[in-house]
């Protein structure tokens, strides 16, 4: 039963066994493991503060004055502790290994091959789903597999292949120049640098570090909704703007860990801290967090808005790695339900 799991569990990270996605499903989550028979907020988020083994702190807990090092972090029930900045960065690389076990399998949530199908398919991402992407780019591909053929593309065809993305005006336009770029002036390659991706048209930041981070092997934060929403609520930053949330997760994650933190935070935001209702009555890092209680704390009620494999459900992948523990999303053409 759950909660002889949850009451037997241990928070100590270096003990767990690798846990799965049952254990979210179970509401077996780091608050519950660590305080058997109380709520999940009946520690204070910054009680990392104490934890042993953390052996790095974050360049800026080194300079930073008292004053700018401590926030105010603590539970939705109204207490509030003062958080050193130090307990705030220990708290925040003990998020990213809590979610390193439970999203083990994280990876990035578009389908592709090559450097240019995931350019591609991030560019077509913006303002829609991965899952609406992945079904739309299987006959993009087929039409246009490489970048002289895409820059060679009619914009009519082109603009009618992409058109279920939305916005697929604009974003033809993006996809010629940026082929007819990645021609003229990188021999037909994705190039492989920061500056050079975001000189490619309908290419910033955001799309450049999922290229870098995926199909180069750079490290690479990316601050989507889901990444800001979350480490917003983790007291991790209060800054909006996406730069400057970047700046400051990069200063407190180890740059190692940049891309797989960012696939985790994602896949945490689209299947248990949803903008709306948060799942925090399952979710495997309630203690960590000082915003547990914002979502659904009732663990029955919360198991029913855990989405993808945590639900049982298909994921946003037509083609899953191997080691992804739901089922594959089916081709649009397959799918009565149409996008999740
Ligand atoms: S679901 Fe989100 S808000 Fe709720 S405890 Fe988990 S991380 Fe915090």
């Amino acid at each position: 039963m759950a909660e002889s799991r949850v009451r037997a569990g241990t928070s100590d990270t270096g003990k767990k066994a690798a846990r799965t996605s049952d254990a979210v499903a179970s509401g077996e989550s780091a608050g519950a493991r660590g305080e058997a028979g109380k709520p999940a907020t009946g520690r204070p988020a910054g009680r990392s503060s104490t934890a042993k083994g953390s052996r790095t702190t974050g360049s800026r807990a080194k300079g930073s004055s008292a004053e700018q090092s401590v926030r105010r972090v603590g539970t939705a029930s109204g207490v509030r502790k003062p958080e050193s900045r130090l307990a705030m960065v220990r708290r925040a690389r003990r998020i990213n290994r809590e979610l390193a076990e439970v999203y083990h399998y994280a990876h990035p949530e578009l389908d592709f091959e090559n450097p240019f199908e995931l350019l591609v398919a991030t560019v077509l991402s913006a303002q829609t789903t991965d899952l609406r992407v992945n079904r739309t780019t299987p006959a993009l591909f087929a039409a246009y597999p490489t970048p002289e053929a895409m820059a060679a593309a009619d914009p009519a065809e082109l603009e009618e292949l992409i058109r279920p993305t939305g916005f697929f005006r604009n974003k033809a336009k993006s996809l010629l120049g940026l082929s007819a770029k990645i021609c003229e002036e990188f021999g037909g390659e994705v190039p492989g640098r920061m500056a050079d991706l975001v000189s490619l048209p309908g290419v910033g930041r955001k799309t450049a570090f999922v290229v870098l981070g995926n199909a180069f092997d750079v490290p690479g934060l990316t601050v989507d909704t889901h990444f800001g929403r979350l480490v917003r609520r983790w007291r991790l930053t209060e800054q909006t703007d996406p730069e400057k949330v970047e700046a400051e997760i990069a200063d407190i994650i180890p740059k190692s860990e940049w891309t797989m933190f960012s696939h985790r935070v994602i896949f945490h935001g689209r299947r248990v801290c949803h903008s709306r209702k948060p799942a925090c009555g399952v979710c495997p890092i309630a203690a960590l967090c000082p915003s547990y209680g914002e979502g659904e704390t009732d663990p029955d009620k919360a198991r029913g808005l855990l989405k993808y494999e945590l639900a049982g459900e298909p994921g946003q992948r037509l083609k899953p790695p191997a080691d992804y523990p739901g089922p594959a999303a089916r081709p649009a053409d397959e799918s009565a339900a149409g996008d999740a």
